[in-house]
């Protein structure tokens, strides 16, 4: 017999289905709320700064320039992901740095943890096509990845398989929604009810090659612009990404197409040859201290400040808003309250 899901007299206004909208949305309603979700765009990441994430899974890694909640809550993201929305590949985060970087190296490894180092030829082996490139490396073995595209889609047809309803075309001012409870997840769109929100722009290029063949996220040190390149299906690579203080969402610099390019080729010359598919620019939205919150005004909970971490964040602040959203008397970790 079917798991009966709990019952809740409650209904629910999502504004955004970006990845932090949908997840919200996701864990209401297992929790018997009836959402609504609200997209200003035509479609579900559409007009989504989660449209150009990497999907890296990698709570260690991140921990390199990131506060202690997010290597702790990141930890839950995998599995949530594999049981809400598709598949997640689990093998792991490799960083590498030119033998001119190799203090960067150090520094890295000496900010994070779970991982184990590599030489030469253990890189060799995890990662054939890098074979003679990389004299040392290191491997965050229980790190992971998905394409956030993939992810996003799946999300949202589970949700209204699951009795959703998601209205595209439909720009919102969550203040005027009517229901019990309202989600704003609209983004950097948000700044206008949250005055210290702030873009970090990230610019991003999607390659293909069918001459190079990546297993697992590749993180290429670099004292200035540390990159990263995420495999995805069909010979993709997604080639990211810049971090720059700025809400510009659309225009890529040529220094950062410079840049960006200048990674691939140095993690391997094949990539000179890949075709570029897409050139993505977005801002995330962040606040001063980069870490996600919860900001409670009355009947209305604002989700926001998800930085670099929509994806690996995203699962721990969904039911964190659940819960501030059920019981009002609750205080989860990252809740801010204020007056109505
Ligand atoms: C290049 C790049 C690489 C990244 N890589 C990673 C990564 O590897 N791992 C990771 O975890 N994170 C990554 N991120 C960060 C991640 O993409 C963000 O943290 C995340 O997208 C923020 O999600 P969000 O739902 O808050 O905002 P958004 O994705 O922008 O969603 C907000 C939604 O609200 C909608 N909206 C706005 N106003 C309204 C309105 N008035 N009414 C209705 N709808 C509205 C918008 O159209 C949009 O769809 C990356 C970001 C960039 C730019």
């Amino acid at each position: 017999m079917a798991a009966e899901r709990p019952q809740s007299r409650l209904n629910a206004e999502v504004a955004g289905a970006g990845v932090v909208g949908l997840a919200c949305a996701t864990e209401l309603l297992a929790r018997g709320v009836r959402v609504t979700i609200h997209e200003r765009g035509p479609r579900v990441g559409a007009e989504a700064c989660s449209w150009y994430a990497g999907g890296m899974l990698a709570p260690w890694c991140e921990g390199e320039s990131a506060e202690e909640p997010v290597v702790r809550l990141g930890q839950q993201a995998a599995d949530w992901w594999e049981r809400h929305a598709c598949s997640v590949t689990r093998n792991g985060t490799l960083v590498v740095a030119p033998s001119r970087d190799r203090s960067e190296l150090r520094r890295f490894g000496q900010r994070t943890s779970h991982f184990e180092e590599l030489d030469g030829e253990a890189i060799a082996g995890l990662e054939p096509d890098l074979a003679g490139r990389f004299a040392r490396g290191l491997f965050f073995a229980e790190e992971a990845h998905l394409d956030p595209r993939t992810a996003i889609v799946a999300l949202a047809d589970r949700l209204v398989s699951n009795g959703a309803a998601i209205h595209v075309n439909s720009a919102v001012e969550p203040a005027d929604l009517d229901a019990d409870v309202v989600l704003d997840c609209r983004g950097l769109a948000a700044s206008d009810a949250l005055p210290d929100l702030r873009g970090v722009k990230g610019e991003m290029l999607l390659l293909r090659s069918g001459d190079i063949s990546l297993s697992r996220p590749v993180r290429l040190l670099h004292p200035r612009i540390p990159l990263y390149i995420v495999p995805r299906a069909d010979g993709l690579f997604m080639v990211g990404a810049t971090m720059i203080e700025s809400g510009e969402r659309r225009r890529i610099s040529a220094r950062a197409m410079l840049e960006l390019l200048g990674a691939a080729y140095a993690l391997h010359p094949a990539f000179a040859e890949a075709e570029v598919v897409e050139i993505g620019t977005d801002a995330r939205p962040a606040f001063p201290d980069n870490l996600p919150r919860l900001t409670r005004r009355g009947r209305v909970i604002h989700v926001n400040g998800l930085y670099r971490h929509g994806f690996l964040l995203s699962p721990a602040m969904a039911r964190m808003a659940a819960e501030a959203a059920l019981n009002p008397q609750s205080t989860p970790e990252m809740l801010h309250d204020l007056a109505a």
